[in-house]
């Protein structure tokens, strides 16, 4: 079972969608300048519908291997997939394809002017890729060869709002009034405007908001005590992760997510004191197999346990399901509505609920 090939193969294509592929913004470490922070209108820079017409130029990842099965994963954008090509490829090739570790340590050693953002990204698809090729060659379900003793069974996620008017948030919200679990990314000036029109609206729910580093250090503890009437449970990320040793000094009113500042099981021992709970994204952990790993390092350390896949096609929301369904605290892992139909036997995500991946889908 050794790999003979990693093959980037990119799709043109158009899909139709409904309205903007994404029509709101995250929350950003920029936002402290009033200037960004204002920009409640700009809309990312993703590519965007024309008349409900998608245009999609898009790279998906083959490992091939001398039994003739593939693993896959995607999509990629160009800029991974070069990593992926130049840097990661070589030392791929001729590798036992089952010795999922061996190789990402491999990976991870090889890439060493660069552990966050695309560069792990780019090991997450060989990682999951590889998984989805354990899985098809042994007739079994990643969860499986995982050993999780939870079988898999639809999942709560946490709806999510990024930034937008907020008169448009309460209308958005309303549709989905009192659900268990909401998500809301916040600036730091309209934060308590963004969190009183969200439990106005929908009283009933739990709500994680999501800074993006983007608060000052004085601001974590007074804030708390103000957001935790408001049926706030958890603060993602609030400062930026050079400011971490802060979150030691004070006790938390308001459990606090390391999402920035958590890529691998590494981390654990440096964050354990400062957070209440870690984020796990398998793109920012660079795969399923590290996502296992801070998965358990994170248990064994008391910290609560949160899985994201906030931007995700069925293929990326797929590896994240399999570290939800092993029993976490909290999920945020829906297909964005525009993307549900962007492959046959897409993931079903309905009412706050998302549903297991099917085989022929990935792992
Ligand atoms: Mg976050």
């Amino acid at each position: 079972m050794f790999i003979t090939d990693i093959s980037l193969i990119k799709y043109k294509g158009k899909m139709s969608v409904e309205g903007l592929m994404w029509e709101d913004r995250l929350a950003s470490p920029l936002d402290i300048y009033p200037q960004y922070a204002d920009a409640i209108d700009t809309v990312p820079d993703f590519i965007q519908s024309k008349n409900d017409i998608l245009d999609l130029d898009q790279i998906y990842l083959y490992i091939h291997t001398d039994h003739g099965v593939s693993g896959l994963s995607g999509p990629i954008s160009n800029s991974v997939a070069y990593i992926i090509a130049k840097q990661l490829k070589p030392i791929l090739i001729g590798k036992d394809a089952f010795a999922t570790e061996l190789i990402w340590d491999q990976m991870y050693r090889r890439l060493i002017h660069g552990r966050q953002g695309e560069p792990i990204w780019a090991m997450s698809f060989i990682d999951c890729a590889l998984w989805d090729y354990e899985a098809k060659k042994n007739n079994k379900r990643v969860w499986e060869l995982a050993n999780l003793k939870n079988k898999p069974k639809p999942l709560i996620s946490a709806e999510s709002f990024g930034i937008r008017p907020l008169d448009k948030l309460s209308k958005d919200i309303l549709k989905f009034k009192n659900a268990p679990l909401m998500k809301l990314k916040a600036t730091r000036d309209k934060v308590l405007d963004i969190v009183n029109t969200a439990h106005k609206t929908s009283p009933k729910t739990k709500f994680i908001v999501d800074f993006n580093e983007g608060l000052f250090p004085s601001d974590v503890e007074e804030l708390s005590k103000k957001l935790i009437d408001l049926n706030v449970i958890l603060l993602e990320q609030p400062l930026h992760a050079n400011q971490d040793e802060i979150l030691s000094s004070f006790d938390h009113s308001i459990d606090i997510g390391a999402d920035e500042s958590c890529h691998t099981s590494d981390d654990i021992i440096r964050l354990k004191e400062k957070y209440d709970c870690i984020i796990i994204k398998p793109g920012k952990c660079g795969g399923l197999t590290e996502s296992l790993k801070l998965k358990k390092t994170a248990e064994e350390n008391g910290l609560k346990i949160m899985v994201v896949c906030m931007f995700g096609s069925s293929l990326a929301v797929a590896p994240a399901f399999v570290i939800a369904q092993s029993g976490v605290d909290y999920v945020n892992i829906e297909v964005p509505k525009a993307m549900a139909k962007d492959r046959e036997n897409s993931i079903v995500c309905k009412n706050h609920l998302v549903y297991p991946p099917k085989p022929e889908l990935w792992g």
